[in-house]
């Protein structure tokens, strides 16, 4: 099928595009599609911002839509930055700044007290207006410093997931490497994302289904 993916961030592009992809999907991005919108997002939760920019950019395209809202939500501090993920710092999308920001906030907490987890809403919307949202989580906990590797984006080299490995390896603890050490296989594999888009994948066909009755 023939995929909009709702995204500016070329990190999730890339993303979305591998996982999908490998489900027999052609992903073309809002920019290969020559739309500029900028969708407000002012849902309380992934769920709800991803539909927001999944419906704003079927109606544009006219094609099956992609969005996928995500964030870090960090236990010492209540559950934040969630659905601000992106905008922490104060203005829209600086990564550097956001990490700044976040171990700032986590100066003083101690290795103990430093889990969170990262969540993903996928919404898919078809022109018409049926939705289908699959979520996916993925639990880890907040480094010290950047763990910088040859991958990844936004909060990438501040979280270490619990878990790593690739379907067949799945190994725990991911020997303190960050989501920016993992290979993109190793990432895909227990990613929040990668887990919400699996979901997406299982589901689809039924739904899809559902549609052509
Ligand atoms: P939004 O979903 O586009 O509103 O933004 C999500 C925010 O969370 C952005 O700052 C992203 O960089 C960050 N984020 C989402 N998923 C990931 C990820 O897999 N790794 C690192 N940061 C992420």
């Amino acid at each position: 099928m023939k995929i909009c993916a709702a995204t500016g961030n070329p990190g999730k592009l890339a993303e979305l595009r591998r996982i999908l992809e490998a489900q027999g999907h052609t992903v073309l991005s809002q920019k290969e599609l020559g739309l500029d919108l900028e969708p407000e997002e002012t849902g309380e939760t992934f769920a709800e911002n991803a539909r927001i920019k999944a419906e704003a950019f079927c109606r544009a395209s006219g094609l099956p839509t992609v969005a996928d809202d995500s964030g870090l939500c960090v236990e010492a501090l209540g559950g934040a930055p969630g659905v601000y993920s992106a905008r922490y710092c104060g203005r829209h999308g600086d990564d550097e700044a956001n990490n700044d920001r976040l171990l700032a906030e986590m100066e003083r907490v101690p290795a103990e007290n430093r889990g969170a987890k990262f969540g993903s809403a996928v919404c898919l919307m078809l022109p018409g207006g049926r939705a289908l949202t699959c979520l996916g989580e993925c639990p880890g906990r907040v480094a010290f410093e950047r763990l910088s590797g040859d991958y990844g984006f936004g909060y990438d080299p501040l979280f270490i997931p619990d878990e790593c490995g690739t379907p067949e390896g799945k190994r725990p603890k991911a020997e303190g490497r960050s989501y920016a050490q993992l290979t993109p296989d190793e990432k895909d594999a227990i990613s929040h994302r990668g887990q919400a888009l699996r979901r997406l994948e299982e589901q689809l066909p039924a739904f899809l289904e559902k549609e052509t009755k």
